[in-house]
């Protein structure tokens, strides 16, 4: 029988990237964890081999590339703060986009040729039509969305003259946990709504400040499609297999294509915790889309893809279950 395939799952210690590793070794690949833990965490790599190593040094990567056999690249490794990317461009275009050249550099080098993106909503920009296909216009308006747009670019010409399959999975609001509570989401410092929420309900943060309350929405709040990190963990799966079954290049979007209002998330919240949440009502974070919401239907059809976990009201009990865990370690 052929061994199973190896994947290299670069920032395989951060929130998606463990629970993609989870998922990868429960269906029997081999995996090999590359993270320089900047933002990732040591605990989450629970599965597979793990190699302390940055994306960003070439002589690194060449060593770990001459030294396994590697069947596919998953690239989680990213900073992803929108604000932070405003006004620190630099760290942005520098790892996010000039660490995954020298990834890809390594990769075509080595002769692997399978690569799975973690791309963004954030490459669209304000929405014209909602759900946003794929196909709609790609206008940025951050250096965070502009950096992984610049990699979607690159990545289609690798593919025309280094014959580089990939795909990029345009994420949009990741959420929820390990319903095991053996990974999750851990920010430092957090700046996503659902943990915020759920550490005001746990009082370990005074209250939870809406940014804004005069949007054309009906609450007045932001609406975000919020997916389940084990959906995106089996999109990933499906993308990979598609290319390991010489599958072409494709760019899918993944999100449930329901929106939610950050009022609505601070309900759902009260109702699975059973705690008080105070609420702080703030002005607009700037950047902010009214509404961003996905059309993932060609996910669905092409890949086979049935998100089956991100109704909100599991996202939350699961994030909670997760935080809680989590917050007993410390
Ligand atoms: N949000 C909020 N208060 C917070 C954090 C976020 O009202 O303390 C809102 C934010 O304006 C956005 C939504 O919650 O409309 C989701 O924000 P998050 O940072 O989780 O994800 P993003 O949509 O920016 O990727």
């Amino acid at each position: 029988m052929p061994p199973q395939p190896t994947i290299l799952i670069v920032g395989g210690a951060g929130y998606i990237g463990s629970h993609v590793n989870k998922e990868l070794t429960r269906r029997g690949y081999r995996t090999l964890v590359l993270d320089n833990l900047a933002t990732g965490h040591r605990d989450l790599v629970r599965w597979g081999e793990f190699l302390l190593a940055d994306m960003n040094f070439a002589d690194q990567l060449r060593l770990i590339f001459r030294t396994h056999r590697i069947d596919a690249v998953m690239h989680f490794a990213a900073f992803s703060l929108v604000g932070e990317s405003v006004t620190d461009p630099q760290k942005y275009y520098q790892n996010n986009v000039a660490g995954t050249l020298t990834l890809l550099q390594a990769m075509h080098e080595a002769g692997v040729r399978r690569f799975i993106f973690s791309s963004t909503c954030a490459t669209y920009g304000i929405p014209t039509t909602i759900p946003i296909p794929e196909d709609h216009p790609q206008a940025p308006i951050s250096p965070y969305g502009r950096a992984k747009l610049m990699v979607e670019n690159v990545l289609a010409d690798y593919d025309a003259a280094y014959d580089m399959r990939y795909v990029s999975l345009r994420y949009f609001n990741a959420a929820g946990a390990d319903p095991d509570a053996e990974c999750g989401e851990r920010h430092d410092p957090e700046s996503h709504l659902i943990p915020l929420v759920l550490a005001a309900a746990a009082g370990r943060r005074e209250a939870i400040t809406i940014f804004g309350n005069d949007y054309d929405t009906p609450d007045g709040t932001c609406i975000r499609d919020y997916i389940h990190v084990l959906d995106l963990a089996d999109a990933h799966i499906l993308a990979l297999e598609k290319l390991l079954q010489g599958g072409g290049s494709c760019v899918y979007n993944l999100g449930f294509g329901q929106g939610h209002s950050v009022r609505e998330v601070i309900e759902t919240a009260r109702r699975v915790t059973g705690r008080e949440i105070p609420v702080i009502q703030g002005y607009r974070r700037s950047g902010d889309p009214a509404q961003l919401c996905g059309d993932a239907s060609r996910a669905v059809s092409e890949l086979g893809w049935q998100p089956s976990r991100s109704d909100l009201e599991y996202i939350v009990r699961t994030a909670w279950n997760w935080h809680k865990t989590d917050w007993t370690r410390e």
